[in-house]
C-alpha cells in the first residue's frame, strides 16, 4: 500500500490491507465474496409483488447472479413515494431463496428493524443516506451477518472506510464496501460514478469491493458501461437492479435492467473478467515475491 495512505489511514487499522492481511474472504453457504469469483448481485430496486420477485429470481440465476437484491424497506426522496413491503417484502425474499438457493440482500434502515431483517437476510445493506448512521451501523454489525456498506452519497473515500471501520470494531469482520456514485456538480448522470475510489480500496483495505452502476448512473444505458469500469477497477463483484417490466417498476424504473439486457451484459463481461482475474492473480505472485524479499 502506498506510504502516504498507510499514514493518513493509521486510525482505521482494522480495515487496512497489509501483508499479513492481504484480504478478507467472505462466506456464505457455497459463495466467497472477495474470493477468485467475481460476485454478481441482482434483482429490483423494490420488492413488488411474489410474480415480480420470483420471476426475477430465476433469471438472475440463470444468467450466473449469485445473491438476489431487492428492497423490503426503502428509503425514498418523497413520503408519497411507495415505501416498500416492510415484512411482506421480506417474506417474498425468503421464498425466493427456497426456490432458487440465491442468497439475500436487502437493506436495513433503522436499528428497530435490524432483527427482523436479520431473520431472513443473509446479508445486511446500509443505504447510501445511513452511511454514517453510527447507531444503525452498531445494531447491524451486532446482528452477526455480512454487511453491504453503501458510500454515502457525499462521503469520501475515507468516510466510508471509516464506516467500515465502526462495523468492525463492534465485532463484525464481514463488512463489503460499495461504489455507488456521489454526488457532484454535473447532473447529466443520476450521480458520478468514482471508479478511482474502487482502485484506490482495492489497494488500500482488505475488505471486498463491490460497484453498483445502476445507481451511479441512474440511466439503464449507462449500466454496462460503468460495469466494465467497475470490473476493470478491480471490483470483486457488482449490484445490478434488474426488472421484468423497468417501465413499471415502483421505483428506479429508469436504471433498471430487463431480462435480456441483463443477460447480454453478463455474457458481453465475461472477458473484462477473465482479463482482471489474470492481473490479479500476476499482482498477486509479484506480492508474494516481495514478502519473500
Ligand atoms: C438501493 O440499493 O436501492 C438504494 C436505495 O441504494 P442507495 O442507498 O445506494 O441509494
Ligand atoms: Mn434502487
Amino acid at each position: 500500500m502506498p506510504v502516504h495512505w498507510q499514514e493518513r489511514l493509521a486510525e482505521l487499522p482494522d480495515v487496512l490491507r497489509s501483508r499479513s492481511k492481504p484480504r478478507t474472504v467472505i462466506l456464505l453457504g457455497d459463495l466467497a465474496i472477495g474470493g477468485d469469483e467475481f460476485v454478481t448481485i441482482a434483482g429490483p430496486c423494490s420488492v413488488e409483488t411474489k410474480v415480480q420477485l420470483l420471476s426475477t429470481a430465476d433469471r438472475v440465476s440463470r444468467a450466473g447472479a449469485r445473491v438476489l437484491r431487492g428492497g423490503a424497506f426503502k428509503p425514498r426522496s418523497s413520503p408519497y413515494s411507495f415505501q416498500g413491503l416492510g415484512a411482506e417484502g421480506l417474506k417474498l425474499l425468503a421464498l425466493a431463496r427456497e426456490r432458487t438457493g440465491l442468497a439475500i440482500v436487502t437493506e436495513v434502515m433503522s436499528e428497530c428493524d435490524v432483527s427482523l431483517v436479520a431473520e431472513y437476510a443473509d446479508i445486511l445493506q446500509i443505504g447510501s443516506r445511513n452511511m454514517e448512521n453510527s447507531t444503525l451501523l452498531a445494531a447491524a454489525a451486532c446482528a452477526g451477518k455480512p454487511i453491504l456498506l453503501k458510500r454515502g452519497m457525499v462521503a469520501t473515500v475515507t468516510d466510508l472506510l471509516r464506516a467500515a471501520q465502526c462495523i468492525v470494531s463492534y465485532g463484525n469482520p464481514n463488512v463489503m464496501l460499495c461504489e455507488r456514485g456521489i454526488r457532484t456538480f454535473d447532473t447529466t448522470t443520476r450521480n458520478t460514478f468514482d471508479a478511482a475510489a474502487i482502485a484506490i480500496l482495492k489497494q488500500v483495505t482488505h475488505l471486498p469491493v463491490i460497484c453498483d452502476p445502476s445507481h451511479a448512473c441512474g440511466n439503464r444505458d449507462l449500466v454496462p458501461a460503468l460495469a466494465r469500469i467497475g470490473v476493470s477497477a478491480g471490483a470483486d463483484g457488482m449490484i445490478v437492479e434488474v426488472h421484468p417490466a423497468p417501465e413499471q417498476a415502483w421505483s428506479d424504473g429508469e436504471q433498471s435492467l430487463g431480462f435480456d439486457g441483463f443477460e447480454s451484459m453478463v455474457a458481453d463481461l465475461r472477458p473484462w473478467i477473465e482479463l482482471n482475474r489474470s492481473l490479479r492473480s500476476k499482482q498477486s505472485k509479484a506480492e508474494q515475491v516481495e514478502a519473500m524479499q
